[in-house]
């Protein structure tokens, strides 16, 4: 039988990175499982992150991996996690290939997956021109012609919204769900332009500079930026397999101060839970999560 460890992590981006410092400097044996495909590996720079404005994702992970180093009880495997299930009083945790560990304590910071909208020439702006969050890359846009990319209301909201960071916005609905009367009329106040025809593609240049949105009809409006509005959904479904309730957005809901889920022992943090998408909230949990686990190991040693 596996040596049983305090925490199993799973999830190497910003959350599980986070949680794992505080866990390794409090001395808890901590297995940290990784597949490396954070949600922003498309993104060239991180920004709204105090302290390291405009840093690479990939190199603000390498850091913290190497940061990592100096605790001896925790350790980084690159592997998937396939199934948790309930083990006695803890959890075995098994990845692909078949190895098994076994956790007291299990933190999911699994993150989530974007619908990109399937365009042809989007791959090469992604991340560059074509972004979903506007607190993330909306300022490096700003006072630009920008795009906004979504069908219905949904996409109708974030056309105003982006007007906070641009006065020329045009909504593109790419012939979808249509825009409701009330709403249709707040963009004309706002003097938003509606698009409906169907996009041919994407144009811009190849280090990701968007330039113009072809149309089917041939026609080419010129844009500097794209926002979109498509959605995103959980990368694993570990705490659906686990029991843990969602909220209506499919977030795994959790407890605000702990971060422990509806399943009792199984912690969720960052982006999972779906509160504010972002690296330093990704963090801020992961911190909250391996402090609860901590003190909860520290109760169930009659410490605490
Ligand atoms: C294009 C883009 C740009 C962005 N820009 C910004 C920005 O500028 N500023 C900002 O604050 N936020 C930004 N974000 C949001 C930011 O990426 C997320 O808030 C952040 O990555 C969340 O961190 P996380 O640790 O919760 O999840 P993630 O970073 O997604 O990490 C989850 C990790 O879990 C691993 N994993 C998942 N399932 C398993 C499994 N079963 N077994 C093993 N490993 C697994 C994945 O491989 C991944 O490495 C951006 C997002 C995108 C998409």
């Amino acid at each position: 039988m596996a040596e049983i460890c305090d925490v199993a992590i799973v999830g190497g981006g910003a959350a599980g990175l986070s949680a794992a410092i505080l866990l390794g400097r409090s001395r808890r044996h901590v297995v940290l499982f990784d597949t490396g495909t954070p949600r922003n590996q498309a993104s060239r720079a991180v920004h709204g992150l105090l302290g390291h404005e405009g840093l690479a994702p990939s190199e603000l992970l390498a850091t913290a991996r190497i940061e990592l180093e100096r605790y001896e009880t925790v350790t980084l495997r690159s592997d998937l996690v396939t199934a948790i299930t309930r083990s006695g009083s803890g959890f075995s945790v098994t990845c692909e290939g078949g190895s098994t560990f076994r956790a007291r304590k299990v933190l999911l910071t699994t993150g989530l997956i974007d619908d990109v909208p399937k365009l042809e020439g989007i791959e090469q702006l992604y991340g560059r021109s074509v972004h979903h969050c506007p607190y993330c890359d909306g300022f490096e846009h700003r006072d630009q012609p920008l795009a906004v990319y979504g069908s219905g209301d949904k996409g109708a909201g974030l056309a105003l919204m982006m007007k906070q960071w641009s006065p020329d916005v045009v909504l593109f609905t790419d012939a979808q769900a249509t825009v409701s009367a009330e709403m249709a009329e707040r963009l004309k106040q706002k003097s938003i332009e509606i698009c409906s025809e169907r996009i041919a593609s994407l144009e811009g240049t190849e280090d990701g500079v968007l330039k113009s949105i072809r149309l089917k009809n041939g026609r080419a409006i010129e844009r500097s930026a794209m926002f979109f509005s498509t959605g995103s959904r959980q990368r694993s479904n570990l705490s659906e397999s686990l029991g843990c309730a969602r909220d209506d957005d499919g977030g795994v809901i959790t407890d605000p101060v702990t971060e422990e889920s509806s399943v009792p022992g199984v912690y969720v943090a960052g982006d999972a839970s779906r509160d504010v998408l972002l690296v330093a909230v990704a963090i801020g949990e992961g911190a909250k999560a391996a402090v609860a686990i901590n003190r909860a190991l520290l109760r169930g040693a009659g410490l605490g």
